[in-house]
């Protein structure tokens, strides 16, 4: 298999919704199985150092719900897929990426058209917004996450969405867009998401007999 070359898109698949509504969950599930690879931009800004001057930036912006600059966000995000290309945990001919948190308004769509050729769009949808509010605070107090700890931190955070993110959609072929509800279990959303991922999947890359080894745990 030739390295990848800089130029060539990410195929990817972008997990789409609004605060709460599972991307995080499902992004994980699916990152563990082969053949794809989960990248949730906001755990790549977690994972910064808090002293560092990028982990100031997003400490600032995310303490009040607010979008990190998009110029920012974008750079930080090519960099670190190129980093985990480097390293072989992200194999872009044999795995699909999962976006996740990314592109959160049009311009950083827009941006992002540079890098990843969108496959698919997964739009999580659940119509309860006080439900999902209140998903987000039992999560915040169990993870201890700042953006999440205060309810008008949320609310500020589902204007964004609405305001900013929603409009995501529009950028993208309604073709490709799959509509899964969030309502219900891991397992049976997952399911609803398999269906829609799998088949992409199925038909972009030389997938490996059954059983052979192909990760890193193999
Ligand atoms: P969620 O709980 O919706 O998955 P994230 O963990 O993706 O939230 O993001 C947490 C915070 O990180 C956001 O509120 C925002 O400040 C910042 N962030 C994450 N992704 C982006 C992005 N694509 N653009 C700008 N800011 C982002």
């Amino acid at each position: 298999m030739p390295d990848y070359e800089p130029h060539e898109k990410y195929q990817s698949v972008l997990l789409f919704g609004a605060p709460g509504a599972g991307k995080g969950t499902q992004g994980a599930i699916l990152g563990r199985i082969p053949g794809f690879f989960h990248l949730s931009c906001g755990e790549v800004f977690r994972s910064l150092d808090i002293h560092s001057e990028l982990g100031q930036t997003f400490y600032e912006y995310s303490s009040k719900g607010e979008l990190v600059p998009d110029d920012v966000t974008v750079t930080m995000w090519v960099r670190n897929v190129a980093a985990q290309t480097t390293l072989s945990l992200f194999k872009p001919h044999d795995d699909l990426l999962i976006l996740d948190g990314i592109p959160r308004n049009v311009e950083q769509a827009k941006l992002m058209d540079e890098h990843v050729n969108v496959l698919g769009v997964i739009h999580l949808v659940c119509p309860d917004k006080e439900a999902m509010i209140k998903r987000l605070t039992r999560r915040a107090l169990k993870e201890n996450r700042v953006d999440d700890a205060k309810e008008n931190v949320i609310r500020n955070r589902w204007r964004v969405y609405e305001q900013e993110t929603a409009p995501v959609l529009e950028h993208y072929s309604s073709s490709i867009i799959h509509e899964v509800d969030a309502v219900g279990s891991p397992a049976s959303v997952l399911q609803h998401v398999l269906e829609v991922v799998v088949p992409i999947q199925d038909s972009h890359f030389n997938n490996p007999i059954s059983g052979e080894p192909t990760g890193p745990d193999a």
